[in-house]
């Protein structure tokens, strides 16, 4: 069976004000969408509402993840069910390595599948680990270092690919968000999401950096506008963005909106 997040006509409020007006999306294992819109529109509050985050209060819609209603779980419950969100764990963890740190979160995993897992055997995550820092080609020294501590841009990303990639979730959620993204930051997430982009993995990649779709190809692209999805279409979409921008989108829909 194959496993699909799906939101239906989400409404969500901060601090009683209504950012999404209804957002439907469906993404299924295997699929690379791309979620894209102007600042403020609300991208970022759909990531945190999928995260489970206090402030971002569901007033109207369903979020389902392979079948299960994951409004009533916790933040740590959904990672454990197989959705993964980049910003999951942004802090640095003073003593703890980035390989540690994989590794725990692993057998978190695992034993939320199988309450009696013993764990990944060292060896076996050691092996793991190197094939998949292969695959992403990130330098062999990364998995000693202390997670996030004095950290680049660059390196944290790199972080939350490889912890993507180790992972293996179902459904994977990265918000882009443009603080200290440059150039090689995004490229670094790009290349990770094609490497690791398969039959396996649905992927929803949200930015307002057009400059991302230059890497990534997402078969389906989205378009947000004041808490709504306006367009969805295919990769000519985001090309269609690139050469005209924003503008056209806006104008389409805030004329229809003024036309009623
Ligand atoms: P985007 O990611 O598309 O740039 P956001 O989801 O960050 O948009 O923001 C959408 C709107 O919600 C903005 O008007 C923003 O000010 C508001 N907003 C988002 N998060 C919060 C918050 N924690 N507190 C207050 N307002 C917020
Ligand atoms: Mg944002």
């Amino acid at each position: 069976m194959t496993s699909a997040l799906e939101i239906r006509n989400l409404h969500v409020s901060v601090e009683n004000k209504p950012i999404l007006k209804g957002v439907s999306l469906l993404v299924k294992q295997g699929e690379v969408h791309a979620l894209m819109g102007p600042n403020g529109t609300g991208k970022s509050t759909l990531a945190y509402t999928l995260m489970g985050h206090p402030s971002y209060e569901v007033t109207a819609g369903q979020i389902i993840f392979k079948g299960i209603d994951l409004l009533e779980l916790e933040a740590d419950e959904r990672a454990r069910l197989g959705l993964f969100l980049a910003f999951q764990y942004p802090v640095a963890i003073p003593g703890v390595s980035v390989a540690n740190f994989l590794r725990t979160a692993i057998n978190a995993r695992r034993r939320a599948e199988n309450p009696a897992d013993k764990g990944i055997s060292i060896p076996e995550f050691r092996k793991m680990l190197k094939s998949k820092m292969d695959l992403l080609k990130v330098p062999n020294d990364f998995a000693g270092r202390y997670l996030n501590e004095g950290f680049s841009g660059g390196e944290k990303k790199r972080a939350e690919i490889l912890q993507l990639a180790t992972l293996e979730p179902e459904i994977a959620v990265l918000d882009e968000t443009d603080s200290g993204l440059d150039i090689d930051a995004l490229r670094i997430v790009a290349e990770g999401v094609n490497a690791l982009t398969g039959p396996k993995m649905g992927t929803l990649v949200i930015t307002h950096y057009q400059r991302l779709l230059n890497y990534i190809k997402p078969q389906i692209v989205h378009i947000m506008l004041d808490g709504r999805i306006v367009e969805t279409g295919g990769p000519d979409l985001a090309l269609h963005l690139e050469e005209r921008g924003y503008d056209w989108v806006r104008e389409k829909h805030e004329e229809g909106a003024n036309g009623r």
